[in-house]
């Protein structure tokens, strides 16, 4: 992408409005626009992003042998009705009316929508277990949005639901997306952080919050300080083996509730007790009976009598990750987007556009590193080279690639990782593009 036709509009100045780094770097960046309070355009680069981290997450999903499909936005307020919960969810949820009087509402979350195709479709143990996910824009009217993507009204969320024929599969199901999301976050270069949650009225049941450590969030951490020696891309998972082991290693090393913050009853040391703040980026929830029983969703079990499924839902900020992903990696100049979600992986920079031995330099590498499938931005403007740095450090393109008559004398081009103290790297045209194809 040549950036002299990319649509991206970046500011110079903070935006007056952005309390935190991760909301002025996207406004910044031209990442993202408000339409209104909490709900937001995503521009071409911040598109992009999304897109990037959206894909991550279904490949760990469809790893852990769940299957994607596409729920509506819209939903009848009958379904809510049943489960109960059309009156208790409050003024976050936006109801609707349609030209014939029906009440419907804007989903904030989709138990209900899919225990009605559940149990519309499925009637024996034998065809459980079911896991089956969204991606896709939720509604809940925040009191107070803020803070950019991060609480939004409309946002983007990957939501995940288990239907299992008894407890033991339940918590299998609960197991493996556990796993999965400590694989998801770390691949988009956070530590995620599995905190025991709160499961407010359903007695017994296991949740668990992921969080991710920022000064910023609003979420209090206390873990044990050994967590963040472990990787969890080490996990080479076999998700059909069982995975208790791993759970259970991992949540002692995070036995972590909110009752820690009363020190006597606190599984961790003292000196090895770590405290901080963060941003909630994923949930996971085994409740049980609670949908089934009340909508009905029964199926016949190995004795042929009638049981309720045994469920469970899980779910991923997807537009609130940008933001987190965002406070956990940058610096003063902008954002260092993690490789595996940058929205480019190459910043092409022009140091003088229009004199012909650089034009045709970076035409070279412009054309052999896109051949090569490497994702490229151009900077191709006839602009001061210092505007022009600033800017690929400000959208926080992981590799920087500087093109300037003086270096060219000499056959040589420089290479900068974003992020790395400003370490530059001198080599030839065709050491360049070897090494970033
Ligand atoms: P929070 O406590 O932050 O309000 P929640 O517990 O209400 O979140 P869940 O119902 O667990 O949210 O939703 C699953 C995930 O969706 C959360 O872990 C979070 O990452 C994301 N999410 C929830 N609310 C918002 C929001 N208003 N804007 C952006 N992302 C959100
Ligand atoms: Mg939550």
């Amino acid at each position: 992408m040549r950036l002299s036709r990319y649509f991206l509009p970046t500011l110079k100045e903070n935006p007056a409005e952005a309390q935190i780094v991760s909301h002025r770097l996207m406004l910044r960046a031209g990442m993202v626009r408000q339409s209104a309070a909490g709900i937001y355009s995503w521009l071409p680069m911040g598109y992009k992003v999304l897109r990037n981290i959206e894909q991550v997450v279904r490949e760990e999903m469809d790893a852990a042998g769940s299957q994607e499909v596409l729920m509506p936005t819209i939903q009848p307020a009958e379904l809510w009705q049943e489960s109960g919960r059309y009156d208790d969810y409050g003024k976050e949820m936006l109801r609707i009316t349609d030209r014939h009087d029906r009440s419907l509402l804007y989903g904030p979350t989709h138990e209900e929508v899919v225990t009605d195709i559940f149990r519309n479709a499925v009637k024996s143990y034998r065809d459980l277990p079911i896991n089956l996910y969204q991606i896709h824009w939720k509604f809940r009217d925040e009191v107070r949005p803020r803070f950019g993507v991060m609480r939004g009204r409309e946002f983007f969320m990957k939501d995940n639901y288990s239907f299992d024929i008894d407890a033991a599969g339940a918590v299998r199901s609960y197991n493996k997306m556990f796993v999965a999301y400590l694989r998801c976050f770390a691949r988009l270069g956070l530590t995620p952080i599995p905190m025991r949650a709160d499961t407010g009225a359903i007695g017994g049941d296991l949740s668990h919050e992921f969080i991710v450590l920022a000064d910023t969030g609003e979420s209090a951490v206390y873990c044990d300080k050994s967590w963040f020696k472990t990787n969890p891309l080490d996990l080479d998972v076999d998700f059909e083996s069982d995975l208790q082991p791993i759970v259970d290693e991992w949540t002692t090393l995070y036995a972590a509730t909110d009752e820690m913050h009363d020190a006597a009853d606190c599984p961790v040391a003292a000196d090895q007790l770590y405290e901080g703040r963060g941003i909630e980026v994923g949930h996971i929830f085994y409740f049980g009976t609670k949908y089934s029983t009340a909508m009905g969703a029964t199926v016949t079990d190995s004795s042929g009598a009638d049981v309720p499924v045994e469920m469970g839902s899980h779910g991923i900020g997807v537009s609130r990750l940008v933001g987190a992903i965002i406070e956990a990696s940058h610096d003063e100049s902008g954002i260092i987007w993690p490789e595996s979600i940058a929205p480019f992986k190459v910043g092409l920079i022009n140091l003088r556009a229009g004199d012909d031995a650089c034009d045709a330099a970076c035409d070279k590498l412009y054309a052999d590193l896109q051949k090569a499938g490497v994702e490229i931005i151009y900077d191709d403007r006839d602009e001061r080279a210092g505007v022009k740095f600033a800017n690929m450090d400000l959208i926080g393109v992981p590799w920087q690639l500087a093109v300037g008559p003086r270096g060219l004398k000499n056959g040589v081009v420089e290479l900068k990782r974003r992020g790395s103290d400003g370490d530059k790297e001198e080599l030839s045209i065709e050491s360049a593009i070897a090494r970033l194809s």
